[in-house]
């Protein structure tokens, strides 16, 4: 409240119009709990009129009406819009007397309103942003007690907008909070340069995969890859060609391997590959064709020769009662092996 302009002035009419626009309220369809309120309204003020109006930029839009056959009027020709200029109730016992709307087409034609009532819907923060009015087609007035009635009514629709906007507020911070939630899970399982599994989601998919082939899914193929002499890479052109060969090769056995296939991050330069459903003869074809592609691939600055990075390759297959940390182990000292016979080449399990 505390830096409310004046309330004629433009920039208040805007801050009023955006306290308005939060209640996501206007152009929505007819809504049988402010339909209630506004029959009510009738009823209790005997007035065959009842109106929950709002008033936006440059028209008056009803949220619910009834013994009017429009939803909408241009604001020139609103009443509501001279009560909204004042707090609590506004009320025009016979419109012809009132220079204000002597003049007015809804008074001097169709439908010759000639009473009005309107009830202010504040918002919490003290907007005006329209009325729960009635109207009628003779000079009256209201007695205290719908006065009261029509006040509180107009209070109702404000609570209940208040709880509307409140739910809403509610599912998008629900909302934000699972897309948090999922985006953090993301980056747990991820490792930050290469954007592939880390070594713990691996892990996790491993498990998950010996579990299925012990329930009869066919046998898998796991492969650890580690690139040769990286140190010297590092040593010659420093960490950050390094890393970028990390991530050039990353990107390559995305391209390489099936999209079924699961690429971790091992750590340092390993990297492991899980292919499902897959045979070790099979599994070394894939592990050749990686060969042949990094031969043809310049994974270090431009102008370099292709081939220069080279790995080795250990391959090991997982079959019904095989347990992770010995198939780890298993795959480890086929990696060596392709170490040991001189790299740039691939070893495989006998199988
Ligand atoms: P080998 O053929 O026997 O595998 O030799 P190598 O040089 O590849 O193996 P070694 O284990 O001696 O060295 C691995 C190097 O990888 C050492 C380490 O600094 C480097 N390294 C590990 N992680 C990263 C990384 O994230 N970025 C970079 N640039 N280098 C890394
Ligand atoms: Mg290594
Ligand atoms: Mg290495």
């Amino acid at each position: 409240m505390a830096d409310i302009p004046d309330q004629c002035s433009p920039a208040y009419e805007e801050q009023r119009l955006t306290a308005l626009a939060g209640y996501e309220i206007l152009d929505t369809p007819e809504d049988a709990a402010f339909d209630e309120i506004a029959e009510v309204a009738s009823l209790i003020c005997e007035a065959p009129i009842a109106v929950i109006n709002f008033v936006d930029r440059d028209r008056q839009w009803f949220k619910s009406v009834k013994g009017l056959g429009v939803r909408e009027t241009p604001l020139d020709i609103s009443i509501c819009a001279h009560a909204i200029l004042q707090p609590g109730l506004f009320v025009v016992p016979d419109t012809t007397l009132d220079a204000r709307f002597i003049n007015n087409p809804l008074v001097t034609g169709e439908p010759y309103l000639r009473f009005y009532a309107g009830a202010l819907l504040e918002s919490h923060d003290g907007y005006p942003l329209g009325t729960l009015c009635v109207l009628d087609y003779h000079p009256r007035e209201l007695t205290e007690r719908q006065r009261f009635a029509l006040q509180a009514l107009a209070n109702q629709v404000m609570a209940h907008m208040e709880l509307m906007k409140s739910h809403r507020e509610q599912a998008r911070l629900i909302a934000a909070l699972q897309t948090a939630r999922k985006e953090l899970t993301r980056q747990a399982a991820t490792d930050p340069l290469t954007g592939l599994f880390n070594r713990r989601a691996f892990q996790r998919r491993l498990a998950q995969e010996l579990a299925l082939i012990q329930r009869g899914a066919p046998p898998a193929a796991l492969l650890m890859i580690d690139l040769d002499h990286f140190k010297d890479i590092n040593d010659e052109l420093g960490h950050q060609a390094g890393d970028d060969v990390l991530v050039g090769f990353a990107a390559l056995c995305r391209e390489q391997f099936r999209e079924s296939d699961v690429i971790g991050r091992w750590g340092g330069e390993e990297f492991v590959v899980l292919m499902p459903n897959t045979e070790t003869a099979a599994a070394n074809c894939a592990a050749q064709r990686l060969h042949e592609q990094l031969s043809r691939t310049v994974l270090l600055e431009a102008g370099d020769a292709p081939g220069r990075v080279t790995v080795s390759i250990g391959i090991c297959s997982l079959r019904e009662g095989c347990h992770a940390s010995e198939r780890l182990k298993a795959v480890d000292q086929q990696l060596y092996r392709a170490k040991a016979q001189g790299r740039n080449g691939t070893a495989a399990e006998p199988g």
